[in-house]
């Protein structure tokens, strides 16, 4: 069993650190949030007063933070962990952040002797809690290969996606895809509502026709069809407008750099942007439907 220092203990950090302790690890862990902390040390982490502190002494660090900013920050700023690390020690970075900075962080790992891989996740808070989670893992096969069974005790699908970085991008294009899937769907819906089709005769249909797709079929955003869908329950997160856009502009950042024709990722972007902007950002993103439809 490994000594891990788990900075993050939020909405997905928290169950993930359960998961591991569950597993028999000693975690050792640490966010800004005292509660969060509170929380973890109820389900049997030890806290610690800082990042660098958490990571002290540890073989193995995962981080779960918001933003590139937040953990470029605990890496290598103040008391950044890099530099409190053992020579050899492994850090895994499962938060969502743009693919430069994932890069730059396992570059920075690297000057120092340490392992690292970007491994972002999908599955959200219910995939944490249940240890189900996709982990999307870029990296050498040296890092994925010591990385793997750690991540197997908080995930289902761990994915080696290539070298550095490459976990967020496959994170940031299947977001992008899942985005422009849901406003489909919405807009669909939606004109049927104007055609006076029903909603679970289209379900129906389209669900084991060409338009089937899993913001269809597992995320209906209409109530009705899917019972679990957040549709259901006045479209209470889930995974939040808020981090749809975030990814969706993460998305335009790495297309802008590379070139890439996002055509419709640019206008997705403007709807989320436009539904954030209108006090939803707390809402579930397949309430993008009321956005679509309301026009
Ligand atoms: P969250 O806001 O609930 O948790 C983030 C935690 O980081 C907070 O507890 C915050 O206090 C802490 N934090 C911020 N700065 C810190 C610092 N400098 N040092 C220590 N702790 C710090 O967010 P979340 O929902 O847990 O998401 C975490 C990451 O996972 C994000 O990158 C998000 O995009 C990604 N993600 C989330 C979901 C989801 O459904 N929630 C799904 C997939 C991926």
């Amino acid at each position: 069993m490994a000594q891990i220092g788990f900075i993050g203990l939020g909405n997905m950090g928290g169950p993930m650190v359960a998961n591991l302790v569950s597993a028999g690890h000693g975690v050792v862990a640490f966010d800004i949030s005292a509660d969060a902390v509170a929380r973890s040390v109820d389900g049997g982490a030890m806290a610690a007063k800082s990042a660098a502190a958490a990571a002290r002494g540890a073989e193995v660090v995962i981080t779960m933070l918001p933003a590139g900013a937040h953990v470029r920050s605990v890496m290598v700023e103040d008391d950044g962990i890099m530099d409190v690390l053992a020579n050899g020690a492994l850090v895994i970075d499962c938060s969502t952040i743009d693919v430069p900075t994932a890069r730059d962080m396992i570059f920075e790992a690297g000057k120092r002797g340490l392992e690292m891989i970007d491994a972002p996740v999908s599955g959200g808070v219910g995939g944490a809690a249940a240890g189900t989670l996709t982990f999307m893992c870029g990296g050498t096969s040296s890092a994925f290969g010591r990385a793997e069974p750690i991540l197997k005790e908080m995930g289902k699908n761990i994915f080696h996606a290539g070298d550095a970085g490459a976990g967020q991008s496959a994170k940031v294009c299947n977001n992008l895809m899942l985005a422009i899937q849901m406003i489909a769907v919405s807009e669909g819906f939606g004109l049927a509502e104007k055609l006076g089709l029903d909603a679970q005769k289209l379900f129906d249909i389209s669900s084991t026709a060409t338009a089937q797709c899993w913001a269809m079929t597992s995320y209906c955003p209409v109530p009705g069809p899917v019972p679990s869908s957040p549709a259901n329950n006045k479209y209470a997160a889930g995974f939040t407008v808020a981090m749809m856009l975030k990814d969706l502009k993460l998305s335009q950042e790495v297309a802008s750099l590379t070139g890439a024709n996002t055509p419709l990722g640019a206008h997705a972007t403007e709807l989320f942007d436009a539904y954030a902007g209108e006090g939803n950002e707390n809402l579930d993103f397949s309430a993008i439907i009321r956005h679509i439809t309301d026009q």
